[in-house]
């Protein structure tokens, strides 16, 4: 298994269930439960930071390489394992992929999974401080329809963000089990006091995400609105099915998103795992770093990704 910065936390799980003979579908999802029950990731889950308007919308996405099948969920409130909700799109609801807002909170109710608190003092907090003095705050608190002078804050506000500095939150698992399977799964709560109804690449299959047995299994993390622009996840997984090594693979991904005009400018990573068990990870952030586990780890153990 390998994962993101900060999905260290969920290998030590999902290996164990590798070694009992469990599937990777089942590994990334039980890792990335764990990651999104940790409160001190504010980017994931529970703890993470909220929209412009106080509100934890969280993103997610599961892919199998068997069958490149996928399930999705964007911009959920009130459930603290998005992941689950994106499975049980894949394995219940075989038709549709992509649940969005109050549409992927009903079905999470039919089938049964947890609502729960998302929002935690510590990151209203770090909202509240975030938004600063200026009026944005009151503005969102007062929040109703056709506040356009509020949305004229929200928008100068967006624009005006500096890139994100230090690691980028978002968590990417992924798995190879004793079958030969891969899986890849994503949980974020997204560009912090982005606009309500932002969705990022987490939750979009091909950009954030992408698996397929025959190549390899991708995932990235970073400025979302660019991996979509690039579709980041597939161009390293084509990479791989084309020779590249992992990490060159990543990179070479990565080059081309980064690439892009973009006025915000945050980093972009990609990692990547292949089905005879390599794997590399790029990023355009020093010291940038991924998490490794095999089977015959006690504990994972942390790599440098590739500098671009
Ligand atoms: N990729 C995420 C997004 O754009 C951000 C992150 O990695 O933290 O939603």
């Amino acid at each position: 298994m390998i994962a993101s910065e900060r999905g260290e936390v969920g290998l030590a799980a999902g290996m164990e269930l590798l070694r009992s003979g469990g599937s990777a579908m089942d590994a990334v999802e039980a890792a990335v439960i764990l990651v999104e029950a940790n409160e001190a990731d504010h980017y994931v889950g529970v703890g993470g930071l909220p929209n412009l308007l106080g509100v934890v919308e969280l993103d997610a996405s599961i892919m199998d390489g068997a069958t490149r099948r996928a399930g999705a969920v964007a911009a959920v409130t009130g459930f603290p394992h998005p992941i689950s909700i994106a499975r049980a799109v894949c394995d219940r609801l075989p038709q549709h992929l992509l649940l969005v807002g109050a549409g992927a909170e009903r079905f999470a109710d039919e089938v049964g999974i947890e609502r729960g608190e998302t929002l935690t003092e510590e990151a209203r907090q770090l909202w509240r401080e975030g938004l600063g003095p200026d009026g944005l705050l009151r503005a969102a608190e007062n929040f109703g329809p056709g506040e356009v002078e509020y949305r004229r804050q929200a928008i100068d506000r967006l624009a005006a963000m500096g890139p994100h500095d230090g690691p980028w939150g978002t968590v990417n698992v992924l798995a190879l089990d004793a079958a030969g399977n891969l899986a890849v799964a994503v949980s974020t709560s997204g560009y912090p006091w982005k606009y309500p109804g932002r969705v990022g690449d987490s939750a979009v299959i091909g950009a954030g995400n992408y698996c397929d047995n025959r190549y390899g299994a991708a995932a990235c993390t970073g400025r979302g609105e660019l991996a979509i622009r690039a579709s980041t996840a597939r161009s390293v997984v084509r990479a791989l099915e084309a020779g590249a090594e992992p990490a060159r693979a990543c990179a070479a991904a990565l080059a081309e998103t980064a690439e892009l005009p973009d006025d915000f400018r945050a980093p972009v990573q990609a990692l990547c795992l292949t089905p005879d068990g390599r794997h590399g990870a790029a990023s355009t952030r020093e010291g940038s770093t991924y998490s490794v586990m095999t089977a015959d780890d006690d504990t994972y153990q942390i790599k440098e990704r590739q500098r671009l």
